[in-house]
């Protein structure tokens, strides 16, 4: 057995599995996918000094250093190999019934991990993250886990596996104020989630919870949702442009987020709303539109990013395809405070203007006198959200004061945009 192997995973590695292993030296392997079974055979593999040919879902050196273009041989059973690099065959979807055989996350963190280290601005304090489902049947062009790692095929828990796992947190982890449900989406099944929240209200379950959701559930969803314990739903409104909706194959309509932002406030339930700024067909004139919608649908929270490339995903591919990627050198897209850069730069925008377009929306948006009056009125009259409001409110100030008075102009809509001046 070796002193150490490094294996990465993730999105990155699994959509340029290649690339990663010839530009990180260290790095022995990268596990392309689903990690969970990857991992573990390879533990096996390692600890028991077997070879890891066998290993599905690996990508590993097997020989002489890769250069940068090289080609690759099938070999027999179908896995490839070539210049010091051997892709073995993926390994298949970790199907809902093994999901649903795999120890719940919360209990792992609880062994390993001081939740109170962890703070997720739009989720009351302190919270713990599960997963019920993986994958998403809608094929956004942006979203990277469908398209690298989850698939457009749902797999789901059991509706008993999870509601037990809910069962566990309030049983075990008193301090939870909120369990957060990382899924891809978590409604995109309506029998599946009223399922869910019957059996919460069946178990008389004292239990927060938020999820990621999209904007097209009906009323009377939500109104069980919320009588299941549902505080917030995390939702992509991305864009006020019908055209761009479209573009990016979001699946919505502009009208129906209306009527959705109607029901969530009727229901009761919370909404944090995501908008993203610079895929096709933005402009001023539409970040403009997304900006004024934001501030129509009112949702309890938002936040504006410009289009985040990611390989693997179409909305990459149409960026690289179009000249729009400011830099294909991974150290220029993070910066040193492990946040994102603004890796494009359109036909009709530049990333400078883009973050600026953001920035815009953040102050728009947070800096209504109204919006102000209701958040004070929120945290005085309703303990549990004070902690929450407390801590996004001093981090957003601080943002305002490093980075935003500097880079908002008042003649941002006015200027013809300065693509062709571009400066990154
Ligand atoms: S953005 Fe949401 S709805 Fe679209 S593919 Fe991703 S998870 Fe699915």
């Amino acid at each position: 057995m070796p002193d150490r192997f490094f294996a990465m995973v993730g999105t990155h590695v699994t959509a340029l599995p290649d690339r990663s292993l010839i530009e990180a030296p260290a790095v022995d392997a990268v596990v392309r996918g689903e990690q969970d079974f990857v991992v573990r055979d390879l533990a096996n593999a390692l600890g028991n000094g077997k070879d890891l040919s066998k290993v599905r879902g690996l990508s590993y050196r097997n020989g002489d250093k890769p250069q940068a273009k090289y080609r690759m041989n099938i070999l027999e059973d179908g896995s490839k190999e070539g210049n010091g690099i051997k892709h073995n065959l993926d390994m298949p979807w970790i199907t809902g019934e093994e999901l649903d055989k795999m120890k719940f996350s919360s209990e792992v963190y609880s062994r390993h991990l001081n939740i109170e280290d962890y703070f997720y601005p739009s989720v009351l304090y302190p919270e713990v993250t599960i997963i019920t489902s993986r994958g998403c049947y809608y094929r956004c062009t942006f979203c990277k886990f469908p398209q690298t790692i989850t698939g457009h095929e749902g797999r789901t828990r059991s509706v008993k596996n999870i509601v037990d796992e809910f069962q566990w947190i309030t049983d075990n982890l008193p301090q939870v104020k909120d369990i957060m449900i990382e899924d891809d989406t978590m409604t995109q099944d309506r029998k599946r989630i009223m399922e869910i929240c019957d059996e919460i209200k069946n178990r008389h379950l004292n239990v927060t919870w938020t999820c990621n959701a999209r904007a097209d559930i009906d009323y009377d969803v939500l109104k069980n949702m919320k009588q299941a314990g549902c505080r917030e739903v995390c939702v992509g409104f991305e864009s006020a442009s019908q055209e761009i909706l479209n573009n990016i194959r979001k699946g919505t309509k502009v009208e129906k987020i209306r009527q959705f932002a109607k029901d969530t406030k009727k229901a009761g339930v919370l909404v944090h709303g995501c908008f993203m700024l610079g895929n096709m067909g933005e402009t001023k004139e539409t970040i403009k539109q997304t900006i004024d919608f934001a501030k129509e649908l009112d949702p309890d929270t938002a936040q504006f990013f410009p289009l985040m490339l990611y390989p693997g995903t179409e909305a990459y591919k149409w960026a690289d395809q179009n000249g729009f990627l400011t830099s294909t050198n991974w150290s220029d897209w993070l910066k040193m405070d492990g946040t994102h850069n603004t890796n494009l730069s359109t036909d009709k925008l530049t990333a400078k203007e883009l973050v600026e377009g953001c920035d815009r929306g953040r102050v728009e948006f947070y800096m209504r006198p109204t919006y102000i009056g209701r958040k004070v009125f929120q945290g005085l009259t309703n303990p549990r959200e004070f902690p929450r409001l407390f801590k996004s409110g001093k981090t957003f100030f601080k943002y305002l004061k490093e980075h935003v008075h500097n880079r908002i102009n008042s003649d941002f809509w006015t200027k013809p945009s300065q693509v062709g001046n571009a400066e990154f």
